[in-house]
């Protein structure tokens, strides 16, 4: 029979910034009848997973697994804990801390966003400076990105607390995980934070589907007095049935089947060691881009994303015309360049069940594809993160890891 759809070879290669691949024993653990959510068998699931999930946030705190991307879980963050009219000081890393404000604003709050070239992270002392000067305490939350996702940056949230102390500030910190929890390293009790939000669908390897708060005493005491309208996101009704391992919803059941999995697994490797293996892809990755004779998007290397690379094409190439050849030709998808930096930038992933040799074929699809693409580059790219790799895996503390 023929058919004129034609069958593509081998593993594709997602090499987006998430969703991620699912590993093998994840969409086996997901391979489950679906059973009754508010039975036994579901409450002993649930109840796992929301204990399990707090050593992945580092938090001793209740976390809410709600059945939404993780737009919503942001939402829930604000209208739990703000009042309409509040001011929120946000910092414009990139296009996701651009839609978080936007978000801000058509909740009813008042966003003040610190300006950036979309380069560098969250950076700290501009953050303590602009709470300094507002002596009324009028600014209710700081709400960063841990890791900006359109542009691999990081925003370092120990420092920005320590901003918050230093300017005796009594605002909320809010945290934006989405990009980083389960791959870069992050501790929700010790560094202060009072909401983390996270997804499912990149460091924790699960599919798209569900989001967390990771919630804080002082949020929680702040969201008696929240005014914002809710319904669906209050926390008070979810913590209070969680107790007994439902939800007041139905909720995502075989996701969470996949949930219990990947803390598992991420015990298993290590979360060190999870945190350790996203560093040293990523500064391959990096190395690789150096080699090319690219520029990496972000401009200050205290800023780098241990998840994604941004890579800025020179002027006159469009980065969209190149992912298409290399999507045409190696069956390789790479992050798109978002809102301001479209068709300048491709991101190349490289988060969730991700090891050496999967990001070194992706390095050389990438250098074939921009070879194919006639980008002015210079070889060597992919010899340059194999000679990072191999120092690495002689390297004593490798050994000692392992
Ligand atoms: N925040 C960050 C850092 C993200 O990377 C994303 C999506 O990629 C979001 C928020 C929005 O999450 P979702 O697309 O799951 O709603």
């Amino acid at each position: 029979m023929s058919s004129n759809i034609s069958r593509t070879v081998g593993r594709h290669f997602l090499q987006i910034p998430g969703p991620t691949p699912l590993p093998d024993r994840i969409l086996r653990a997901m391979d489950m009848p679906i059973i009754d959510h508010r039975g036994p068998e579901f409450a002993r699931l649930a109840k796992r997973v929301l204990e399990g999930v707090k050593t992945i946030f580092k938090c001793s705190g209740p976390v809410i697994i709600y059945p939404s991307s993780g737009t919503g879980a942001w939402e829930a963050a604000l209208v739990n804990t703000l009042s309409p009219g509040d001011r929120v000081l946000m910092f414009e890393t990139g296009q996701f801390a651009t839609l978080w404000k936007n978000m801000a604003v058509k909740l009813g709050l008042k966003p003040e966003f610190i300006e950036s070239d979309w380069r560098i992270g969250a950076d700290a002392k501009m953050i303590e400076a602009r709470l300094r000067q507002d002596k009324n305490k009028e600014i209710k939350a700081v709400c960063v990105l841990h890791n900006e996702t359109s542009t691999g940056c990081v925003s370092h949230p120990n420092e920005i607390r320590k901003a918050l102390d230093a300017a005796g500030h009594p605002a909320l910190l809010m945290v934006d995980t989405i990009s980083s929890l389960a791959s870069i390293d992050y501790r929700h009790d010790e560094w202060g934070v009072d909401v983390t939000v996270g997804g499912a669908q990149k460091g924790l390897m699960l599919p798209p589907g569900i989001s967390f708060n990771a919630i804080g005493d002082k949020a929680l005491a702040t969201a008696k007095t929240a005014k914002l309208p809710k319904s669906f996101w209050a926390w008070e009704d979810i913590i209070a049935i969680n107790k007994q391992g439902f939800f007041p919803y139905t909720p995502a059941t075989t996701i969470l089947y996949g949930l219990a999995e990947s803390i598992e697994m991420l015990h298993e490797e290590g979360l060190d060691n999870v945190f350790a293996r996203h560093d040293r892809l990523a500064e391959a990755t990096r190395r690789a881009v150096r080699a090319w004779g690219l520029e990496i998007l972000c401009r200050d290397p205290k800023y780098y994303s241990s998840t994604v690379t941004g890579v800025l094409l020179p002027e006159g190439h469009d980065a969209d015309a190149f992912r298409k050849i290399a999507l045409e030709h190696f069956n390789i998808s790479y992050g798109t360049g978002l809102g301001r930096i479209t068709g300048k930038v491709f991101r190349i992933g490289h988060l969730g069940d991700v090891n050496d040799l999967m990001i070194l074929g992706a390095l050389a699809g990438t250098e074939m594809a921009l070879a194919l693409a006639r980008v002015p580059h210079k070889k060597g790219g992919v010899q340059a993160a194999m000679d990072y790799l191999v120092a690495e895996a002689a390297s004593p503390a490798r050994a000692a890891a392992e």
